[in-house]
């Protein structure tokens, strides 16, 4: 027997699962499992990509300060609050690396997006789920679960896969309640999505328990670049940066994020045609017998009568060139998760989703 062994909780960890891509035998696929923006990135991030390429020798900037000052700007908040990461997962990971170990809880929800759990058992830390309400955050279960060895408690606002979300008053409950040496996270990979809401910086900047997490995965259409950041008191934006490590992000993804925050007309462009479109399939989709709880996000959930019904569905979308995603990871198996594509897409999923409740198979 080897002695080499991984450190607790490690193997414990089961493979992150992301969206598919492809399907046996079909050429042309439309890909609607994993959340992206249909329209891509902007222009503008694209030209500014193109502009550092000349400069790949020199190592990127280490303390992100020009992107962090236009993400300040354009939200309106203080830059040396700001930590950027190699994606928002990054800075979850450096959340989990830095405040929860052996013996300590992480906090969050049955439906919860899948790094929370992978990251505390990779910082040794205890995962704990708590039952949401009907598919909604459920303040009461967060608290009630809450013990002494609680660290971190991560709450995506709007929610993968669920796309609900709690309201101002909620997360203030929430944010209350906790005992003390619990930190509140609010993941706002969504937040762009929800017209008028700031993802939760109001309520940082308000109290000294609560730390926001943004991406520019999704709205900003830059999954492949890897771009997130954290906003939070100052001390715990310290003790990240302890952690990160100095060129985490390439010149090419700050570039391609600045411009990305700064185009504040595609970002407005996207968020509303994602607001009609996403409108349009959810009621297509209940006309078809399949309903989704209102999204607040660039997604819905589907719910099919069982579990049977939605990998049959899934099937038969697959055998049409359409890629959702399968939830049963994330205890809803009669689920399937579809992200809002552009029109044309979404006519093709509602289509086909109507042929197979019509008994196509
Ligand atoms: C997609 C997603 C993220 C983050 O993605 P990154 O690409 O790592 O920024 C974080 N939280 C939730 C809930 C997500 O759905």
């Amino acid at each position: 027997m080897t002695k080499i062994v991984p450190q607790p909780g490690i193997m414990d960890i089961d493979l992150y699962v992301g969206g598919k891509a492809h399907v046996e035998g079909v050429s042309n696929v439309i890909k609607l499992s994993s959340n992206e923006n249909p329209f891509g990135p902007s222009d503008a991030a694209q030209e500014a990509v193109k502009r550092v390429l000349h400069d790949m020798h020199r190592y990127p900037s280490t303390d992100h300060a020009e992107l962090r000052s236009a993400i300040a700007e354009i939200h309106g908040l203080e830059s040396d609050r700001i930590i950027c990461g190699a994606g928002s997962d990054e800075i979850i990971a450096f959340l989990c690396q830095a405040y929860a170990g052996v013996g300590d809880e992480v906090l969050f929800t049955e439906h919860g997006f899948s790094m929370y759990r992978i990251s505390a058992l990779a910082a040794g830390a205890t995962p704990v789920e708590v039952k949401e309400r009907e598919r909604v955050t459920d303040v009461d279960a967060l608290l009630a679960g809450c013990t002494e060895r609680t660290k971190l408690v991560f709450i995506a606002n709007p929610n993968n896969p669920t796309s609900t979300m709690i309201g101002l008053a909620e997360l203030e409950r929430l944010a209350e309640g906790l005992p003390e040496q619990a930190l509140l996270v609010l993941d706002g990979a969504y937040a762009e999505y929800v017209e008028g809401y700031d993802g939760g910086a109001k309520l940082v900047e308000a109290r000294d328990n609560v730390f926001m997490t943004r991406t520019f995965s999704k709205l900003y259409g830059l999954g492949a670049m890897r771009v997130g950041w954290g906003y939070g008191p100052r001390e715990i934006v310290d003790v990240l940066n302890r952690v990160r490590g100095p060129f985490n992000l390439s010149s090419a993804a700050l570039a391609a994020a600045e411009a990305a925050v700064r185009d504040v007309a595609y970002v407005e462009k996207c968020r509303s045609e994602n607001a009609r479109l996403r409108a349009w399939l959810s009621e297509a989709l209940g006309e078809h017998g399949v309903s989704c709880d209102t999204s607040m996000a660039n997604f819905v959930l589907a719910r099919f009568r069982n579990q049977a019904e939605a990998e049959a569905c899934d099937t038969y979308l697959q055998k049409q060139g359409l890629i959702v995603r399968r939830v049963g990871g994330y205890n809803l198996p009669n689920c399937l998760r579809i992200t809002v594509g552009d029109e044309p897409a979404c006519r093709q999923v509602a289509h086909a989703v109507g042929q197979f409740k019509a008994g196509a198979t």
